[in-house]
Formats: C-alpha cells, sequence, structure tokens
C-alpha cells in the first residue's frame, strides 16, 4: 500500500498489501513516467582506496514525480519489481548509463579508463532477454563489454542456481563485469561462490558502519578480503562515510571504496567536473 512516508512522500511498503487500485494506480503512474522521461539515473563515484581517484561510477536511479518531486528509488523499485515494469525501467537505466559513459569519454579525456556500474534486479536477472538488452545497450553506445560491472545480490543466484549460472556465464561471454552486490547479508556458500564468474565483491554498509571501533566488523571484513584475494575477485566496501572507517578499511585491504565521505550520487555534470579536477561534488 502507499502511505505518507517520513517527507509525505507515497511511499510504497512492500510489507503492507495494495488494493487491487492502488495497485493499478501505480503501474499507470509508472508507465506514464516511463513514457514521458520522468526517471534520471545519479552516479556515484567508486575509488582507488590508496589514492582516492574514481576508477568507476554506479548508476542509480531516481524518480522526478511530478507532483512528489525526487523520488529514491525505495519508493518505486519494489512496486516496479512485482508488476514486472522492472524490466523496460531497468532496460532504460542500462542504456542511460552506457550513453553516459560515451559522452563522459566524448568530452574529456579523463574518463577514458571511466568504467560503470549498473544494478540488474531479480526479475531482470531472470528476463530471457537480459543478455541480449545489455549487448545492444553497449553496442548502441559504443562502449566495450570490459566497461561495464552488472550488480546482482546473492538472493537472486540462489533463486535458481543452475539458470542463475548460465546467465552469468553468458554475460561473462560478453566480455561484461559481475559484481555481488551487499555482500555478507544473503545466504551464498562458499564453495558456490567459487563456481561462478564472479569479478567484484561488494561488502554491504551494514559491515561498514563500525568497522572503526568494532573487532567483530574488522574480522568479518578482513575474512571477505581474505576470500577476495584468494578467489581473484575485487572488494569494494560500500556506505564509507569516514575518515577512519576509510583508514581501517584501506588497512584490511580492500581495494575499492564508495561511500558519501568520496562523493554522493550526482549528476552527470558534476561527474564530469569530478573527472576533470574541476569543483568538487
Ligand atoms: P545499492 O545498490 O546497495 O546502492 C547503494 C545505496 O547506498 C544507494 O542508495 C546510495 O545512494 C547509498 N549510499 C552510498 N553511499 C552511502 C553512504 O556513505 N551513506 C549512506 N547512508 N548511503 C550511501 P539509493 O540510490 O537510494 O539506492 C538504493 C537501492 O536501490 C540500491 O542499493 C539498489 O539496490 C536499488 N537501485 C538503485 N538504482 C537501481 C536501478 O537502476 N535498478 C535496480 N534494480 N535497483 C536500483
Ligand atoms: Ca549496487
Ligand atoms: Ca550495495
Ligand atoms: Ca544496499
Amino acid at each position: 500500500a502507499k502511505r505518507a512516508g517520513r517527507n509525505g512522500y507515497a511511499i510504497f511498503d512492500p510489507t503492507m498489501t495494495m488494493s487491487v487500485l492502488e495497485e493499478a494506480q501505480l503501474r499507470s503512474d509508472l508507465e506514464h513516467a516511463l513514457e514521458h522521461d520522468e526517471f534520471l539515473v545519479l552516479y556515484q563515484p567508486v575509488v582507488d582506496m590508496q589514492t582516492q581517484s574514481v576508477t568507476s561510477v554506479e548508476a542509480l536511479v531516481r524518480w522526478e514525480h511530478p507532483r512528489d518531486g525526487l523520488l529514491g528509488p525505495y519508493h518505486f523499485i519494489g512496486a516496479a519489481e512485482a508488476n514486472g515494469l522492472i524490466v523496460p525501467l531497468g532496460r532504460w537505466v542500462l542504456r542511460e548509463a552506457c550513453a553516459q559513459l560515451a559522452s563522459w569519454r566524448a568530452a574529456s579525456p579523463a574518463a577514458a579508463r571511466l568504467k560503470i556500474n549498473v544494478n540488474l534486479s531479480a526479475r531482470q536477472f531472470q528476463y530471457a532477454g537480459l543478455v541480449d538488452d545489455v549487448a545492444q545497450a553497449l553496442a548502441d553506445a559504443g562502449v566495450d563489454a570490459g566497461s561495464l560491472t552488472l550488480e546482482i545480490t546473492e538472493s537472486m543466484l540462489m533463486e535458481d542456481i543452475e539458470t542463475a549460472k548460465r546467465t552469468l556465464y553468458a554475460l561473462r561471454e560478453l566480455g561484461v563485469r559481475l559484481a555481488i552486490d551487499d555482500f555478507g547479508t544473503g545466504y551464498s556458500s562458499l564453495s558456490y561462490l567459487k563456481q561462478l564468474p564472479v569479478d567484484v565483491i561488494k561488502i554491504d554498509k551494514t559491515f561498514v558502519d563500525d568497522v572503526h571501533i568494532d573487532a567483530d566488523d574488522v574480522a568479518l571484513v578482513d575474512a571477505v578480503a581474505g576470500l577476495g584475494q584468494a578467489l581473484k575477485m575485487q572488494t569494494v566496501a560500500e556506505g564509507i562515510e569516514t575518515d577512519a572507517q576509510w583508514s581501517t578499511l584501506r588497512n584490511l585491504g580492500i581495494d575499492h571504496g564508495q561511500g558519501y565521505l568520496f562523493g554522493k550520487p550526482a549528476d552527470p555534470t558534476q561527474i564530469h567536473a569530478l573527472l576533470t579536477g574541476v569543483g568538487a561534488i
């Protein structure tokens, strides 16, 4: 159901049941939004933990709602996932992000080695046309597959392991890189992880929050860093907000970092400025 949120926004709460009417209304709002270009993508920098230089950006979708203003994914991703509109929406984000990367590269040599990370939803991951969509988005933007990393969560892999494996290998065949998002919050077994063509592990923010003061979190992050090394996967820590968190994670050998300390999700112009060293976010 929709209820008034903290800012008075209409919030889709997946734990509440929506009436058939509410569901139909939100579906048609989302369809309208797709047709009328109400979605936009912000980009959050991912940096090298040693140098703090930007190596990639993560595409994060927003809805510029005509009445409620700028809405974050929490307000609509769940609903779009439930009614299937996440497939065309996700395709739009993917195409937009690839086109944006091409445009940064055309504008400045500073973006030549920049990469892009795009989130996939469970439904998109199960969609039979995914691999074709990805190939098409890359070809239309003129971006090499190695510049794109797709982020998936552990639970998406666990649903139907054999199909998931086939999809991952098909994406790998294209040359796309794969990341496990929110790592540590799901249930993936190590033996299983070993069999998958995963390039990047993103350590969830919940392990980062207290890592500078909590020995348990240090032990957990240390274990994931070791896992990354053993399996030749890169590690990214999410949600870094302070210097203390940053230095702790850097000392634990985490490769990359993402978080408000380095930059909030920003529009393409701000990212361009960040890359070319003109101004800060
Ligand atoms: P995520 O993939 O784990 O993305 C990271 C989220 O953490 C983003 O929230 C980002 O703004 C936020 N974040 C980053 N650094 C910090 C920090 O230092 N402190 C705090 N407090 N937060 C930080 P956002 O943009 O609201 O996105 C929320 C979730 O929505 C994402 O979590 C992702 O699961 C989903 N999402 C966003 N864009 C897309 C999309 O295009 N497709 C799909 N399927 N899901 C998306
Ligand atoms: Ca993500
Ligand atoms: Ca994440
Ligand atoms: Ca998360």
